[in-house]
């Protein structure tokens, strides 16, 4: 048998839909230790979508988290996944970005839905190699950049709790974009002089307000601000970014790739996340075009599990930001993957996303 017919054999044995190739999907309620609260919404719980893709006894394990804010929920992402069963079954794995391309092309919106895919697969293809993800994507793990750990709107007293329960990290993420703003940032204050990070989640209404609060902020030892303003105001950021000294990061304003160029002139820099742009490959796109055009990067995540968290941090290595800490904030967390040491990202140096049950 010549090269090219036995080639030719391995690629019809990989097309072939296998008896072994298994798909399924799950919703999983994750409870949050406490209330989540931020500008624009409260909970006490999210329900993720998880997906495990097994062939040839390797199951690599997906996981979305679909947020209202983006007209999406777990349960019509589970549809949007069952709707590609016959695709995902049939298809070869190793053509991972054609897949995903075809899911792409399929599925309108259901951007968790995709990330669950994407992740899915890439869990899969890196156990298949036997190495990590991160090795698989070329990076060093001592490259993964510290993660903040987010601190959501409460009572000072709370808040002042929630502070002390971070001590073991550097970097903190406060919520803000209420009236309460001053309160929160002054029982944090009262607690901490660590620097901090703030989100308002397109909490404040106007430019003005924006700059007086972020002018307020640059004196209380924040470092950079998070979505001041609703995501469709680009002109009135680009304002705020002229009268104010810290970067100004875009997030519910910065979802897909196409987004990235026309947010260049309005802020310093881009919040990646799977969830909202379909996954790891996507993500990693908008990084290399963020970076291109001279943008700041930041990986950050939803309220998810540890699969999701992990396949974020696998790609840390590349950003400048990381705040992948939506695992550390709910009590049911079914998977062990990345930890964290003082604050610093420590990605599992098993294959694939290297994750194990938690119990
Ligand atoms: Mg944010």
């Amino acid at each position: 048998m010549t090269r090219r017919e036995l080639a030719g054999c391995v690629g019809a044995a990989w097309a072939a839909p296998g008896p072994s190739t298994r798909l399924e999907t799950k919703v999983v309620r994750l409870n949050l230790r406490h209330t989540w609260t931020v500008a624009t919404s409260s909970s006490t719980f999210r329900d993720t979508l998880h997906v495990a893709y097994t062939r040839d006894g390797i199951t690599g394990r997906g996981e979305g988290a679909s947020l209202a804010r983006y007209h999406e929920d777990a349960r019509s992402g589970q549809a949007a996944v069952e709707s590609l069963r016959g695709l995902l079954t049939s298809a070869n794995p190793w053509h991972f970005t054609k897949l995903m391309a075809q899911a792409f092309r399929r599925l309108e919106g259901q951007w968790a839905a995709k990330a669950a895919i994407d992740i899915a697969l890439m869990d899969w293809v890196g156990q298949k190699l036997g190495v990590p993800l991160y090795r698989h994507l070329g990076l060093d793990a001592g490259d993964a950049p510290l993660t903040t750990f987010s601190i959501g709107i409460d009572t000072p007293e709370i808040t002042r709790q929630k502070t002390r329960e971070a001590e073991a990290f550097p970097v903190l993420k406060i919520k803000v974009g209420l009236a309460t703003d001053q309160e929160t940032i002054a029982a944090v204050r009262s607690v901490t002089n660590k620097p901090l990070r703030v989100d308002a989640n397109e909490g404040w209404k106007t430019k003005e307000e924006a700059v007086a609060k972020i002018n307020w902020l640059e004196k209380q030892g924040v470092e950079l601000v998070e979505q001041p303003l609703p995501a469709s105001m680009i002109e009135e950021t680009r304002w705020v970014r002229g009268r104010v000294h810290i970067p100004v990061i875009a997030d519910e304003a910065c979802l897909h790739p196409s987004d990235v160029p026309r947010l260049a002139e309005a802020f310093d820099g881009v919040n990646i996340k799977l969830d909202k742009c379909g996954g790891i490959l996507e993500a990693r796109r908008m990084i290399d075009m963020a970076r291109a055009l001279g943008l700041k990067t930041m990986l950050g995540c939803m309220i998810s599990s540890s699969v999701s968290v992990t396949a974020a941090a696998h790609l840390s290595p590349l950003v400048d930001y990381a705040d992948l800490d939506g695992n550390l904030l709910i009590a049911n967390d079914p998977y062990v993957g990345v930890k964290v040491a003082q604050g610093k990202l420590i990605l599992p140096d098993r294959p694939g996303l290297g994750l194990t049950p938690a119990h």
